[in-house]
């Protein structure tokens, strides 16, 4: 087990860390390792939490290889600082202590739309500034992709439910099970007093395959497998198709489940999977096999064909398979877009953006998995963040117009926007 204090105590405190540099949410590492250890933990979970309102469970699910970790220096000839270890031993000490501190001089009300890591984000940065916030979510609780697509064992569920409840004692009001689109539309909500409106509503339509036999009625998709994995039986061999965190967390949850047989399948090699190299781990420890180089051509009946994509003229091979779990990611669903008249989307179907969120609709933000497609939960954190701070700009300044008549939130530099608002 990881002694906290004697790792904190080989950071090296760098003038110039490449541990902060490397995180998307720049978290200041040097300066809490070291309040830390002079023995001041609520001050140092305080400059966790102030900067990232989702530090513990970043804490726990980043994947600190590609970021801080991986960009230590220590690493370069010893072995990086466990910085998710400290985080996590801090934050987690410090969740239910974090006070956050209300500034009461500005206000407006801001619609939320999803309460996933970017929604809970925002909410937590805009009440912060003194604006009312309101989530509407789909889903009975909020936490969105956390909550409903990392299994528990990973990130567990009574985090989310700690910061939910932080949410509510800073004012914010939760609408559970209201699917914004269908019937309550963002026209609806400009009409009814919000001066912003926030899209935060992930990717949650699963990707196809498409090969034969993908309707069969043993073969599922990997984010509807992780909603609810006790309603699935899977029976005793799984193949899990996927290279990223989600196959891990598929293949694991399978396996905990009770499939004794579970497979991942990957069409290059294990130096090529997307997933994080802990993961990988993780999911070997836990006896999942891989089967690399392989690409599904059919799936039929209690078992898959697949080839060998190193020598395509080799014989087509069979897998047992009672289950078939597709995992190659997921697609932003089109409710909002179908009843938000001009909300732009890319040429990949996700909302389009500029570097600040703003939309192609005045007002209307959005950030997250809904505009990058998947990724991490600190990059979600950071965008919500830049966004944030970009509302923020957009309600105060919404009614000053610049010497062209044009709002001035529509010719201001991004940069300008984050400076003025980080030296205030
Ligand atoms: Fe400490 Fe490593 Fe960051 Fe340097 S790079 S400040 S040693 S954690």
């Amino acid at each position: 087990m990881i002694n906290i204090r004697d790792e904190a105590e080989r950071c090296l405190q760098c003038k110039k860390p490449r541990c902060v540099k490397a995180c998307p949410i720049s978290t200041p590492i040097p300066q809490v390792v070291k309040i830390f250890l002079e023995g001041y933990i609520e001050e140092a979970g305080d400059l966790l939490f102030q900067n990232n309102p989702l530090s513990v469970i970043c804490s726990l699910i980043c994947p600190h290889e590609r970021f801080c970790e991986g960009n230590c220096i220590r690493g370069i000839k010893s072995t990086p600082i466990a910085i998710g270890a400290i985080e996590q031993y801090i934050s987690n000490f410090y969740i239910n202590l974090f006070e956050p501190v209300i500034d009461k001089q500005f206000k407006g009300e801001i619609a939320v739309i999803g309460g996933g890591p970017a929604g809970m984000a925002l909410s937590s940065y805009m009440s912060q500034k003194g604006y009312n916030v309101t989530i509407f979510d789909e889903k009975a609780k909020i936490g969105g992709i956390l909550r409903y697509g990392i299994p528990d064992f990973r990130l567990p569920n009574s985090i989310l439910s700690q910061i939910e409840d932080k949410l509510k004692s800073m004012g914010v009001i939760i609408h559970p099970l209201t699917l914004a689109g269908p019937v309550l539309t963002i026209s609806d909500m400009f009409r009814d007093g919000y001066d912003s409106v926030f899209i935060s509503t992930g990717v949650w339509r699963p990707k196809k395959l498409g090969v034969k036999g993908e309707s069969l009625g043993h073969v599922h998709y990997a984010i509807n497998y992780l909603k609810d994995p006790d309603v699935f039986h899977l029976g005793e061999n799984v193949a899990v198709i996927g290279a990223g965190n989600v196959a891990m967390d598929v293949a694991r949850t399978a396996r905990r489940n009770g499939a004794r047989n579970v497979t991942v399948f990957y069409h290059k090699g294990e130096e090529d999977l997307s997933a994080s190299k802990s993961e990988i781990e993780y999911a070997k420890l836990d006896g999942v096999n891989f089967k690399f180089y392989t690409s599904l051509d059919e799936i039929r009946k209690e078992k898959l064909i697949y080839v060998d994509t190193r020598d395509e003229n080799k014989e087509k091979e069979e897998f047992k398979a009672d289950s078939v779990i597709i995992a190659i990611g997921q697609v932003t669903q089109k409710n909002l877009v179908a009843t938000t008249k001009d909300l732009n989307l890319n040429e990949r179907g996700f909302i389009e953006t500029d570097d600040c969120g703003q939309t192609s609709v005045p007002g209307v933000f959005a950030s997250g998995d809904v505009v990058t497609g998947a990724k991490t939960v600190v990059e979600a954190v950071a965008a919500a963040k830049r966004t944030a701070n970009a509302m923020h700009y957009y309600i105060q300044s919404k009614n000053n117009k610049d010497y062209n008549g044009e709002p001035l939130y529509a010719t201001v530099d991004f940069d300008e926007i984050q400076s003025q608002l980080t030296n205030k």
